[in-house]
């Protein structure tokens, strides 16, 4: 079943035409990679889709429902979302705190935020981080915290943008191994972005491919990637 289906997303910065004839299609539980240069579209794709920011013109359908062009019903579908940012956004508090502040908006138990932040720290493998000040900790864990973060919300759509740029070989190797650990059990549907071929590689089944504003070539990784 398709997750998300989008139809000629178009999308303008004043002058700079950022998106055009955008279409894509998302599968449930599948792995896609937009790879392209930078400048490319990826980024503001990716808020598109997660209705971050609206588009001037185009159709899109998350989870099967017609996103109007009214922002009001926006929310109950953006919060079955989530996305990750290149920089890892933590603030000068504990971990715990850090993670829990993803439910913040939502109602729950301090029970149940105890166990909910418990199980995203562990997804992450930062349980014994719980305390410590999350600005302590080094890039690759602070990114780890952000993710901890938005999984704490039981996102059913995560959106990765550039998760990995600023991150070390082997930070970068933690994060990949959680994403497709996330994507194999718990069957979560993923979107990265990366100008990284070899991650996008490493980690999708399916690529698509931006060029100055489109989505030039979709296809299976193996077939996009294949040698000349
Ligand atoms: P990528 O993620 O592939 O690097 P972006 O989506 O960030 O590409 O950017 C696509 C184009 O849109 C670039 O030319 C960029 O400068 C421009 N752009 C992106 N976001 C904004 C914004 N908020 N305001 C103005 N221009 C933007
Ligand atoms: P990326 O690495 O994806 O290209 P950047 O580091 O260029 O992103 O940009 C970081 C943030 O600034 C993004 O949210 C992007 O949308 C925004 N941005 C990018 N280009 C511009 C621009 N020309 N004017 C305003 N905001 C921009």
């Amino acid at each position: 079943m398709a997750i998300i289906e989008a139809h000629g997303i178009r999308k303008s910065y004043g002058s700079l035409l950022a998106l055009h004839d955008v279409d894509l299609t998302v599968g449930e539980g599948e792995i896609l990679a937009l790879i392209g240069p930078s400048g490319s579209g990826k980024s503001t794709l990716l808020r598109v889709l997660d209705l971050i920011e609206p588009a001037d013109e185009g159709r899109l359908s998350v989870f099967g429902i017609e996103v109007a062009s009214e922002r009001g019903s926006w929310l109950d579908l953006r919060r079955r979302m989530g996305m990750l940012f290149q920089r890892p956004i933590v603030f000068n508090a504990s971990v715990y705190d850090n993670v829990a502040m993803g439910l913040r908006y939502r109602r729950a138990s301090g029970e149940e935020i105890d166990r909910r932040v418990k199980e995203a720290l562990e997804a992450v493998g930062l349980s014994r981080y719980i305390k410590s000040r999350a600005t302590d900790l080094s890039g690759g864990e602070q990114q780890r915290v952000a993710l901890s973060r938005v999984l704490v919300t039981d996102p059913e759509i995560l959106f990765l943008d550039e998760p990995t740029a600023n991150l070390d070989p082997t930070s970068t190797a933690t994060i990949e191994e959680i994403v497709m650990r996330l994507n194999r059990e718990a069957g979560m549907t993923v979107l990265i972005s990366t100008h990284d071929l070899a991650q996008g590689q490493r980690l999708a089944h399916r690529v698509g491919v931006m060029i100055e504003g489109t989505i030039a070539q979709t296809g299976a990784s193996s077939d996009v990637f294949r040698a000349p």
